[in-house]
């Protein structure tokens, strides 16, 4: 172990660990990482590396997203992080979908959106949308990073650019700074970031336990090149009862109630469409959602038939042939987006609880960051 004292640890390595590491570093903090596996395994590779804006919750999620959006291009070309796509474009095909649509563009959400006529958005996609395409939601304001490349390159160029130390395949069982203990001996630093992911039991499993989180398994794959490029990332009808950006608005009652008569599978495997493309051409698609304390490995067979369904409903074309298929788990609550709690002084505990820590976690960190090390709003931004 590092004989070093550190500014700051931050216990686990994906990217709401990562996003408070390079907040602290950028300020000029010295920063450790603690992560138990030899590099970042979980969610945050897991993920569509979709950085969503649009359709986070009204308020603090979507300023949130802003602000991380920002973060991620801005440190994206530093960092050898490729913006794979940008936009989003979401395919309507019901007269109540068009209607939250409508809706959600009335609010200052909407700002430099725009509800695309088939033939716009069919132009604009190669060609794609099924027969019964009612129009388009376009947003200019999301990103795409590849999360199984993008997590590695950050913390690659926070080790190289900031002098952040990594340890790696070390768990942190205790933390009350000064003293970090871990299964490598003690690491020094004068307060601790917790960023456990949906490990609820290793450190504060008490304080884990009193927010009542649950976990979320989601089912994706990769299909193959389906031989156009998408001119940003892709989401459709059922992505409009999913997110809250579109489902607390008042015409999404109708909607899921359509949605709910015509396609109880896919409600009842939570599944919804998100498509989004890699430099190979490659298509991550996705994804279903299973709540359990703890959520196994055996995913339904019928929730990839539901994804690959949407996927042809959507685009009007048959889904590509599968190259990859993997499943990924998230702390969820029912109530919150995230949470930070101080279960003793120096210490911050940080939870995304809403599948949405690729799109808020560097706005999160800048807040937790700017308290914890009493650094002013220029210093930790
Ligand atoms: C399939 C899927 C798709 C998703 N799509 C998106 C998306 O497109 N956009 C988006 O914004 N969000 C998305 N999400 C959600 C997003 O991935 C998560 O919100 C985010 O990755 C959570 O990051 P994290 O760092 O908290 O957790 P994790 O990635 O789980 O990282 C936590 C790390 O902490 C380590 N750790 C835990 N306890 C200890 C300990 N005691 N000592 C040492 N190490 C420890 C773990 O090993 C782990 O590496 C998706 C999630 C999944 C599963």
């Amino acid at each position: 172990m590092s004989a070093q004292t550190f500014d700051l640890a931050v216990i686990g390595g994906g990217v709401i660990g990562l996003a408070h590491a390079y907040t602290a570093a950028r300020a000029g903090m010295r920063v450790a990482v603690i992560e138990k596996d030899p590099c970042a395994n979980g969610a945050s590779i897991r993920n569509f590396g979709f950085v969503t804006v649009t359709g986070q919750e009204r308020g603090d999620s979507w300023t949130l997203a802003r602000r991380t959006r920002d973060v991620w291009a801005e440190i994206a070309p530093q960092a050898g992080v490729r913006i794979e796509q940008r936009g989003l474009y979401l395919t309507a095909r019901s007269a109540e979908a068009v209607a939250v649509i409508e809706a959600f563009l009335a609010t200052e959400m909407g700002e430099g959106c725009d509800l695309l006529r088939p033939d716009t958005f069919r132009r604009a996609a190669g060609g794609l949308g099924g027969p019964d395409l009612m129009g388009a939601l376009y947003s200019p304001h999301d990103l795409r990073v590849e999360s199984r490349t993008a997590i590695p390159a950050l913390a690659a160029w926070l080790a190289e650019a900031f002098g952040v130390t990594f340890f790696n395949q070390t768990v942190a069982f205790e933390a009350t700074p000064p003293k970090i203990r871990t299964s490598r001996g003690v690491v020094e630093a004068g307060a601790v970031v917790v960023c456990p992911g949906d490990d609820f039991v290793t450190l504060y499993p008490e304080r884990i336990a009193a927010y009542g989180l649950r976990k979320c398994r989601l089912s994706m794959v990769k299909l193959a090149d389906p031989g156009l490029r998408l001119p940003g990332a892709l989401m459709s009808d059922l992505s409009l009862t999913r997110y809250r950006g579109y489902s607390a608005l008042p015409p999404a009652r109708a909607l899921e109630a359509r949605l709910r008569a015509e396609q109880p599978s896919h409600f009842k495997n939570g599944v919804h469409l998100i498509v989004a493309q890699g430099a190979d051409g490659g298509l991550i698609v996705g994804d279903s959602h299973h709540y359990d304390d703890l959520p196994g490995p055996f995913a339904p067979a019928e929730a990839e038939r539901d994804i690959l369904d949407e996927y042809a409903r959507a685009t009007g074309r048959a889904p590509p042939p599968v190259l990859e298929r993997w499943t990924g788990v998230y702390a969820v609550a029912d109530e919150r987006t995230y949470l930070i709690d101080t279960p003793e002084p120096g210490v911050r505990l940080v939870i995304v609880t809403s599948g949405t820590g690729a799109s808020t976690g560097f706005g999160i960190a800048e807040r937790v960051i700017g308290d914890l090390l009493g650094l002013t709003a220029e210093t930790a931004t």
